[in-house]
């Protein structure tokens, strides 16, 4: 079957909703193999939820993803090419599992991996040469005709596209789906838990024995010392904290100031280092940080309406299943114009 018709016609059209990993490796690949692909994006810059914050001092954070570790050969490849362009190293932090102040198990083992200078630094590289449209909130496309009518939340259109790829957490992504009822119904019974995340700059070195910590009988689930990945500016002592899914749960609608004191009071009670003001403090809200339960599939797509749907919420809620899953969508449709 081709998505156009005759295979003398033009390449399909593409419309991708989402520049992170999954919809940016979607969007390459397909760019790879010359189909005409428009990125949209409603935030100012391309990553999602590989994110990377710089403060005026030039210190950086990376508040969303932390790093992502390698199951398969497929991201693997991709990960030693990345490695071998410099655009990924190793983190040999020393990582533990704190369970009180006075316990701890050592988790150094695992390879971990960051993009560098800061995790955004891979959606970037993928979005090169790309046609990536930032500041622009998709609202759900519509079909006219043979083809899908992409607009913007203030209703103009924007374009339109023989095939849409959508990308975004399965919440919004269930929301537009709407030109494809089954689909919106698989993605929206995924459910996410949210994250409230610190981001903290500390004047002087905090004395840890360890650069990053899984948190448990706390409110913390995760505490990374940033400054301690490579690439980033090592004299700048910065820290991300992470609230459980559970706590954060409880505190999801309270606003960024009330957050700040119980996790850094978390923190002390977690680390049992001695407690100091930090310079730099701000909190921010994943409303949908992590899927709890993805779906089996690997990525979604209705073959009669040519509209698919890709993210770490099908297959794997991390960095490596939203490659996967982009990839994977990329190659269908492939086949489908071949
Ligand atoms: C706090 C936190 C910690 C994490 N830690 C780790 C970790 O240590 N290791 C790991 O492997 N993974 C981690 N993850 C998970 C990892 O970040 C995600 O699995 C992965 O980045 C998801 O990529 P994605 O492309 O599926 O989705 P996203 O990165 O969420 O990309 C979707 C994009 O769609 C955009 N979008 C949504 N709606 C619209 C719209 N209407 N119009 C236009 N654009 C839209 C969004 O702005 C976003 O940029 C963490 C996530 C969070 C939040």
């Amino acid at each position: 079957m081709q998505i156009n018709g005759p295979t003398n016609r033009p390449q399909p059209t593409v419309a991708v909703v989402g520049a992170g990993i999954s919809g940016l490796t979607c969007a390459r690949s397909l760019a790879d193999h010359g189909l005409p692909v428009t990125v949209f994006e409603k935030s100012r810059g391309v990553g999602g939820r590989m994110v990377t914050r710089r403060s005026d001092n030039g210190a950086v954070f990376d508040h969303g993803a932390q790093y992502f570790t390698v199951r398969d050969q497929r991201f693997q490849n991709c990960v030693d090419s990345w490695q071998h362009a410099g655009l990924v190293q190793r983190w040999t932090g020393r990582i533990v599992s704190l369970c009180d102040q006075n316990k701890e198990q050592d988790k150094s083992a695992t390879a971990r991996f960051v993009a560098c200078p800061g995790m955004n630094a891979i959606c970037r590289h993928l979005a090169e040469n790309l046609e990536v449209r930032t500041n622009t909130r998709v609202a759900a496309p519509s079909r006219c005709q043979d083809k899908w009518l992409v607009s913007d939340e203030t209703g103009s259109e924007i374009g339109r596209y023989d095939v849409v790829v959508i990308s975004a957490p399965a919440p919004q992504a269930a929301e537009l789906l709407q030109g494809s009822l089954h689909l919106a119904r698989r993605a929206s019974s995924v459910k996410i838990a949210g994250c409230w995340a610190l981001l903290v700059q500390f004047p002087a070195r905090i004395d840890l024995a360890c650069d990053g910590a899984f948190v448990h009988d706390s409110p913390l689930s995760w505490i990374a010392r940033n400054s301690s990945k490579p690439g980033r500016n090592s004299d700048l002592e910065t820290w991300i904290l992470h609230a459980s899914a559970h706590w954060t749960q409880g505190h999801l609608e309270e606003p960024p100031e009330a957050i700040r004191e119980p996790l850094l009071g978390a923190f002390w009670d977690a680390t049992g280092a001695r407690a100091t003001i930090p310079s730099y403090v701000v909190a921010h809200r994943w409303r949908y940080a992590l899927p709890t339960e993805p779906l089996p599939d690997r990525y979604l797509f209705d073959r009669d309406a040519n509209i698919g749907a890709c993210g770490d919420w099908c297959s794997g809620p991390r960095v490596e299943g939203a490659f996967l899953s982009g990839a994977a969508l990329a190659e269908r449709l492939l086949a489908l114009v071949e």
